[in-house]
């Protein structure tokens, strides 16, 4: 079975100044731009940019789409007779355009400036209380994506290669996901040998709009196969880790992928065997893990900060729900697989 999620898509440099003319084909006349505290002032300049076009800017986007903060934008989508919204930035601020677009309706437009690939899946996760839950469903897809590259010129390269990481993890689980077919494995090869391409190129040059293109390119690939494929222990293991224990969501995915990986690969050598030949590696998990020693990725949750101690907890939440990973989830082997990753060793 295949179902692909329906987004209009303009790629390429200085595709933002199409903003309007798209505002306008979606019969809409007046946006709310919303955007990170750090971004504000790339919101208003886009405002700025809008005329009136623009109702105004919220940029009280965070992580995790705490409810407040939804409620909060949803005020000032009200007040200011918004009717759209447009989020400029990465997964927190699309994360806060699909919240508002699920409870009002409203056409989402997103301009993406990071890899991280939410901007094409119909996935939101929210958080109330500290609890993270997560919905899918064909309302929370935004309607139209701008991915401009000179707009990812201004990510940072630690945070342009954890990002292009996050990107990769949706790929490679992709390639082995239970709802797998044709068209979803040949995107995810395309999307990840993308990124193999780009990122060395941009940690050596940070300004290669070449490289900071392609790279953008395969997260877009990344996001449409996270979106058309399920996910399985690389996901759920980040998504423990990372709700459970406060950690910082693009890093954890970048130290946990050769990890999780090395642990599937046991039940999937040959789904992963292309993954293997495309970073050149013996095996997929450690090619992944050589090519981010050399891009100078973090490599062990201890650099971010988790305590050795709850790798235990860690383990027995992570194995709490049995679900499908194409080698079975157990105690043991995960317990061994959080530690080799918190030391960052390099996977056997
Ligand atoms: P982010 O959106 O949290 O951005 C991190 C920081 O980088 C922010 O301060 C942001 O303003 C800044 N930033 C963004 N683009 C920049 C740029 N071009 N230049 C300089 N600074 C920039 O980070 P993220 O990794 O994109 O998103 C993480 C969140 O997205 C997590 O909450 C994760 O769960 C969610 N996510 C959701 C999906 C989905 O399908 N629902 C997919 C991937 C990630």
């Amino acid at each position: 079975m295949y179902t692909g999620n329906p987004a209009r898509i303009l790629f390429g440099c200085g595709s933002r100044a199409r903003l309007a003319e798209e505002i306008g084909r979606l019969g809409r006349s007046h946006a709310l731009v919303l955007s990170t505290p750090f971004q504000k002032t790339d919101a208003e300049a886009l405002v700025a940019s809008l005329g009136p076009m623009a109702a105004g800017v919220f940029a009280g986007a965070t992580m995790h789409t705490p409810r407040e903060v939804t409620e909060g934008a949803l005020s000032a989508y009200n007040d200011h007779g918004a009717d759209c919204v447009v989020s400029l930035g990465g997964g927190s601020t699309i994360g806060l355009g699909k919240a508002i677009a699920r409870r009002n309706g409203a056409d989402h437009i997103v301009v993406a400036t990071t890899y991280a690939g939410s901007e094409v899946t119909n996935i939101l996760g929210e958080t109330e209380n500290g609890i993270k839950t997560t919905v899918r469903g064909p309302d929370i897809l935004p309607e139209t994506v701008i991915y401009d590259p000179e707009l990812t010129l201004s990510l940072p390269v630690a945070m342009s290669v954890t990002s292009g990481l996050n990107a990769m993890a949706h790929a490679v689980e992709a390639l082995y996901a239970q709802d797998r077919n044709p068209i979803t494995t040949m995107i995810a090869l395309e999307a990840i040998q993308a990124l193999r391409d780009a990122l060395p190129a941009i940690v050596a040059t940070p300004d290669n709009i070449e490289a900071r293109s392609r790279a953008l390119y395969g997260s877009w690939l990344c996001g449409s196969v996270l979106g058309m494929a399920g996910m399985a222990l690389h996901h759920k293991l980040c998504h423990t880790i990372g709700g459970s224990f406060d950690m910082p969501h693009a890093e954890t995915h970048a130290v946990l992928l050769p990890h999780t990986t090395a642990y599937t690969e046991r039940g999937a050598a040959d789904l992963l065997k292309p993954v293997a030949d495309l970073f050149a590696g013996p095996s997929a998990g450690v090619g992944l893990y050589d090519f981010a020693v050399s891009l100078g990725a973090p490599l062990s949750l201890a650099s971010l900060g988790f305590a050795e101690a709850d790798i235990e907890r860690a383990a027995e939440l992570a194995t709490l729900n049995p679900y499908y990973n194409p080698q079975p989830i157990e105690l043991e082997g995960i317990r061994t697989l959080i530690r080799r990753a918190w030391v960052g060793t390099r996977p056997a």
